[in-house]
This record gives structure tokens, C-alpha cells and sequence, in this order.
């Protein structure tokens, strides 16, 4: 069993968007990855809700190094309407992403469907630019959710586009509990 904790020089921002499935999968693979090299790793996703993902048993297997977090509310949120409770949500996950994003002791920060956040107009570009400047340099930074802002692209050391080439669901395949959720 590895003891040693790794801890990068430089962290590098990643951006996981695309219409195809496994933007958000892939971000966790990338925590239980450092997860095995005792980095420390904070999760923090948007618009979703805790306690309705599988991901939330799953990350608290993986032990103390990995902090996970979630705002949002039930419901589905309309572009440029959301609600007070969407947008104070969004507020407080930018927070706790900006206290994280400053604290030495994070290696890996992920911030699960803040595109999507974007997209909806609960956070802004400009919040999201200044996270990904200002957080220390030893930081490996994750932002993940369709629809990433050519901005967000352009400020970012990695860009990977899941594209959807076949998916089951037209086929009828419903969300299925562990594979979806
Ligand atoms: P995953 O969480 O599986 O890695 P993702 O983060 O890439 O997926 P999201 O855009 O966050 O994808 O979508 C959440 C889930 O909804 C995905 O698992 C995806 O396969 C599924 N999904 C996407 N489009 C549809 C659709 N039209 N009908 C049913 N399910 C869909
Ligand atoms: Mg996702």
C-alpha cells in the first residue's frame, strides 16, 4: 500500500466538455487516480444534489483525502431564470471553490458541471476566469459540463471533448443507477 503523498509542481487546468457521455466520470477517475497517491483532492459539483448521485458513496470510499461537496437544488433550472435558491447555491459553490483553490494543502480540484452553472447564467465567465488565474500554482484544476465557453477553453493547458457518436438512451435505454447515477 502506497504511504507517499504526491504533491505537484505545477498544476495544469483541464476542461472536460462535449455532448458525449463521461465528462463527469472521467473527472472522478481523475480523483480515485490521486486518491491512490494520497493527494489531496476536492470535489465540488454544481447544480446537483446530494444524496441522489451513487458518486457521493463512492467518493466517501475513497477515504479522507477526498472532500466532496454539492449546491444545488431538485428541479431543473431555466437558462437566465434561475431561482434565489440556484443563485445562492452557485454563490456558495464559488466560494468554497475560491477558499480551496487558496488552501496549500489541495492538489486537485474539480469542479464538476461548472460549464453547465456557466451556461445557465448562474455564475459568471468572468467569476470562473479569475478562479482559474488566481488559484496557487501547485493546483491541478478540473472544470467539467457541456458547452464550455470558448473563453474557458482558451484559459485552460487541456481540452477534451466527449462527442457523442452513439448513446443507448435513442435507443430507450433509460438512467440506470451506478452507470448514469
Ligand atoms: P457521466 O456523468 O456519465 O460521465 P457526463 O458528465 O459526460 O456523463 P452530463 O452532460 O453530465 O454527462 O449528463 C449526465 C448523464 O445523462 C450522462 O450519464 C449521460 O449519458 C446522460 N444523458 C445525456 N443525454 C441524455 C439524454 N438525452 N437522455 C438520457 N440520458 C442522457
Ligand atoms: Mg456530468
Amino acid at each position: 500500500m502506497e504511504q507517499k503523498r504526491t504533491r505537484l509542481k505545477q498544476g495544469q487546468v483541464q476542461v472536460y466538455t462535449g455532448n458525449g457521455k463521461g465528462k463527469t466520470t472521467a473527472s472522478f477517475g481523475l480523483a480515485l487516480r490521486a486518491a491512490g497517491c494520497n493527494m489531496h483532492v476536492v470535489i465540488i459539483q454544481f447544480m446537483k444534489v446530494s444524496g441522489h448521485y451513487a458518486e457521493d458513496e463512492g467518493i466517501r470510499r475513497l477515504g479522507e483525502t477526498v472532500e466532496h461537496y454539492t449546491f444545488g437544488n431538485p428541479g431543473w433550472v431555466k437558462k437566465g431564470q434561475g431561482t434565489e435558491a440556484d443563485y445562492a447555491q452557485a454563490k456558495a459553490g464559488m466560494e468554497k471553490a475560491r477558499e480551496v483553490l487558496q488552501d496549500p494543502d489541495v492538489d486537485l480540484v474539480i469542479l464538476d458541471e461548472i460549464n453547465n452553472a456557466l451556461w445557465f447564467e448562474l455564475v459568471t465567465e468572468e467569476e470562473v476566469l479569475a478562479l482559474i488565474k488566481d488559484r496557487l500554482p501547485n493546483i491541478e484544476l478540473v472544470l467539467t459540463g457541456r458547452n464550455a465557453p470558448e473563453a474557458i477553453m482558451e484559459a485552460a493547458d487541456l481540452v477534451t471533448e466527449m462527442r457523442e457518436i452513439k448513446h443507448y438512451y435513442t435507443k430507450g435505454v433509460p438512467v440506470r443507477r451506478g452507470i448514469e447515477f
